[in-house]
């Protein structure tokens, strides 16, 4: 530990905001959409946005969304660094705030513009560390993959998806599903192996 932290650190004891984003932490963003998580790798996410890309705006009405949505601290917001740009994931048709929260916050307190990283549909899918898609009716499970076609580049690799459901309900997806969207996805089967 270099000495020049020792300051960052003490504070850091403190917040367990802080705390989790040591270096060396895992982050790992939780995100529930309904009945369904999703969880991301936060230090993935930042290190694809580190190629050079440029942050964009966003829209004032998708940062009060997510800080309705989501739990502030109100001693972290005094940690953060207004100045530097959050990320956004996007999941089926909505984007999800993986990493930036307070200092959304901090910005739109100020009646500032907040800027934020774009991870692509694909590069968001990259992030997912593990995911829990409750739904157990097929026709819902194929509804919601249909949303992940709307929103997929068409040049795109099949899709990796895993679903949490019983083995017959997986196969009564397959069989809903037409030839060529089937082409599009890998479809695996998570969880509740053991019911029939
Ligand atoms: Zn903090």
């Amino acid at each position: 530990m270099h000495s020049k932290d020792r300051r960052t650190i003490g504070r850091a004891h403190a917040c367990k905001f802080c705390e989790a984003r040591k270096p060396g932490t895992a982050e790992v963003y939780e995100f529930r959409d309904g009945l369904d998580v999703y969880w991301f790798n936060t230090a993935q996410a930042k290190q694809i946005v580190a190629d050079g890309r440029s942050a964009s705006k966003v829209p004032e009405e998708i940062v009060q969304a997510i800080l309705r949505v989501n739990h502030v601290d109100q001693d972290h917001l005094k940690h953060v660094n207004p100045e530097s740009p959050g990320i956004l994931a996007k999941r089926y048709d909505r984007w999800i705030l993986l990493d930036g929260l307070h200092r959304a916050a901090r910005r739109l307190h100020a009646k500032e513009d907040f800027y934020a990283y774009r991870l692509s549909y694909e590069e968001s899918l990259g992030c997912i560390v593990k995911q829990e898609i409750s739904t157990t009716s097929p026709e819902a499970i194929v509804r919601r993959l249909r949303k992940v076609l709307e929103n997929a580049e068409p040049t795109a690799e099949p899709l990796d998806i895993e679903v949490e459901c019983e083995s017959a309900v997986l196969e009564e997806v397959r069989r809903l599903l037409t030839q060529e969207e089937k082409k599009l996805f890998n479809l695996r089967q998570v969880g509740r192996r053991h019911k029939k």
